[in-house]
């Protein structure tokens, strides 16, 4: 079986680096867990490196936090199902949210199990995905506030998700902006100011963050040293805290363009090919059932992911400097799309790592 090695050091290095210099601004960091569906030791590497708190998408992976014994506060990333309100307070201590009705239902559910609970309420400041638009938030809140018999917890704002939009002192400053409304208009305080993710990271670096918002919520930064919207690494990072290894099983010479009529493919596209002549090719032990190809960097820089089909990654090793046997082993390092997909594989294996090389 293919093997994820998750090197646990380099989780810890790469917290510390975001914590610190978020600390600097005084900005809190809120580990993600969800780009490794919510895999415990990695989250508590995350604790250890000093994050305030875990956040993950989904109640699944959350329950595996909790039943691993994390009592740190979490946090529940996406929207919550009015049919799972009372999973989501026993579970969370806070979560996103853009619809009165489900924050009513997790109001109720606080009072009833007497649980203090966070609501923290998402305005889109142009992304277009969760969250209430930004200039309807406070007329919202005079509406639907006094129903609910809950404060709010604080406000947050998600970008770069959809839309792609990208942080900027206009947007940002719009958030800190409502922030300052709400509390004056509604003698509402409000003990956080939410952002995410990692895109977020170079205004905080830079200091252009408004001075009220004081927590961001980091995934990618953290696991992978990267900034993909940015298609940048991270300063003071690793990018290989998690590879991914296998196996070779077949190296021939083959001819680059297919022979015969090109039909669909096994995931219904067709195919196109340039002829570049014979290469010779490696065939390895990696499907797309494993993982997202688009996601996968060889270590090797002399080797070419050419595509595949469920079970086979099919790579180009022509200009490599290695001289690659059957039943080598070849490994990648992962994107976060190769990340995701490769930790929720049962077809893979987990080894956990302490040591740096
Ligand atoms: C995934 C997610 C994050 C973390 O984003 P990264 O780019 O992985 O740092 C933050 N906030 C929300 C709402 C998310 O869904």
């Amino acid at each position: 079986m293919p093997r994820l090695e998750i090197y646990l050091q380099k989780i810890r290095h790469n917290t510390r680096t975001v914590v610190q210099m978020c600390k600097q601004k005084g900005i809190d960091v809120v580990g993600v867990t969800k780009g490794v569906s919510g895999m415990p030791e990695v989250a508590k590497a995350m604790l250890d490196g000093g994050v305030c708190g875990l956040a993950d998408a989904r109640l699944r992976n959350i329950t595996k936090l909790r039943s691993a014994g994390i009592d740190a506060p979490i946090m529940l990333l996406r929207l919550p199902r009015l049919s799972r309100a009372a999973s989501v307070v026993k579970l969370t201590d806070s979560s996103l949210n853009s619809e009165w009705s489900a924050i009513r239902s997790l109001a109720k559910e606080s009072r009833k199990i007497r649980k203090p609970y966070g609501i923290i309420l998402m305005v889109d400041v142009g992304d277009l995905r969760e969250g209430i638009m930004f200039h309807h938030v406070l007329r919202s809140i005079r509406r639907n506030i006094a129903i609910t018999k809950m404060h709010l917890h604080g406000i947050g704002t998600n970008v770069g998700c959809y839309g792609g939009v990208l942080p900027s002192e206009k947007n940002m400053g719009i958030l800190a902006q409502i922030a300052g409304d709400i509390e004056k208009q509604f003698s509402m305080p409000l003990s956080v100011i939410s952002v995410g993710g990692t895109n977020c990271l170079p205004m905080v670096e830079k200091g252009m963050m408004a001075p009220r918002i004081n927590q961001i919520r980091i995934g990618e930064a953290i696991l992978l040293g990267r900034d993909s919207s940015r298609n940048a690494v991270v300063k003071d990072t690793y990018q290989d805290a998690f590879v991914l290894a296998t196996e070779i099983v077949e190296i021939k010479d083959k001819p680059s363009e297919p022979i015969g009529t090109i039909g669909r493919d096994a995931f219904g596209k067709v195919p196109v090919f340039k002829d570049k002549g014979l290469r010779r090719r490696a065939l390895v032990a990696l499907g797309k059932q494993d993982v997202r190809f688009a996601g996968l960097i060889p270590t090797d820089p002399g080797m070419k992911i050419l595509g595949g089909s469920s079970d086979y990654l099919i790579s180009d090793i022509t200009e490599s400097g290695v001289n690659y046997r059957v039943g080598d082993e070849v490994r990648f390092h992962l994107l976060y799309a190769g990340l995701v997909t490769v930790s929720i594989s049962p077809y893979v294996n987990r080894v956990f790592k302490e040591d740096i090389k």
